[in-house]
């Protein structure tokens, strides 16, 4: 199993693609990105495509490519049930999207919750709810190998705002003490740069920041 990472342009946020006997998409970019993502997938000899996109959390720059891309693999998307209503019903004001002077069209997605687990068929990836920038954000960690995947909840540099619509700093602040403490190893952040084998001190480094640690 392998985390690919396909860095973010622009607003873009990163994507993920996580390969193994079933390869799924973490993320998707606004969608304007979209046909990097179908080459990276088919360059990489996938040739059944993903059959799950996972989204960490409702905001367009994440889940804007995300109807078009399900559409395009007959994949399922999928997010943390608690930002699954707006993307449910085109929610423009909550998926953040008229920010990009977007009109969110409605997708259908399935939901997970805290402790579910998402197979690769060699590695497993729990699902742990990691509020605060969104109420449904989510974050991806896989125990074995300590990598983690983790939205816009941190990233090397910072965490990510508790000001937009459901999001909250306390809520912001125990999640991320929350992956601090299962003591990552690599860090795959929404946007910027990854970090490969001080993840734990990076989030140190976050919490530092913000005058917690
Ligand atoms: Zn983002
Ligand atoms: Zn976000």
């Amino acid at each position: 199993m392998t985390v690919h990472y396909l860095p973010g342009a622009g607003f873009d946020s990163n994507i993920f693609l996580v390969t193994g006997n079933r390869p799924f998409l973490v993320d998707t970019g606004t969608g304007a990105q979209l046909d990097r993502t179908v080459a990276k997938i088919s360059e990489l000899g996938i040739a059944g495509g993903v059959d799950r996109i996972v989204l960490t959390h409702r905001h367009f720059d994440h889940v804007g490519g995300a109807r078009k891309l399900a559409k395009r693999f007959s994949a399922e998307v999928m997010v943390h049930e608690l930002d699954a209503q707006p993307l449910r019903e085109g929610d423009s004001f909550q998926t953040f999207s008229e920010m990009f002077g977007v009109e969110m069209s409605p997708m259908e997605v399935s939901t997970f919750v805290e402790g579910d687990v998402l197979s690769t068929g060699e590695h497993d990836f729990e699902i742990l709810h990691t509020p605060g920038h969104s109420a449904g954000s989510a974050s991806l960690f896989d125990r074995e190998k300590g990598l983690l995947i983790c939205g816009d909840t941190v990233f090397v540099d910072g965490v990510g705002r508790w000001d937009l619509p459901s999001g909250n700093l306390k809520d912001l602040l125990r999640s991320v003490k929350k992956l601090m403490e299962l003591e990552p190893v690599d860090l795959y952040p929404g946007h910027g740069p990854c970090a490969f084998g001080d993840a734990r001190d990076q989030i140190a480094g976050a919490l530092r920041y913000l005058g917690e640690a």
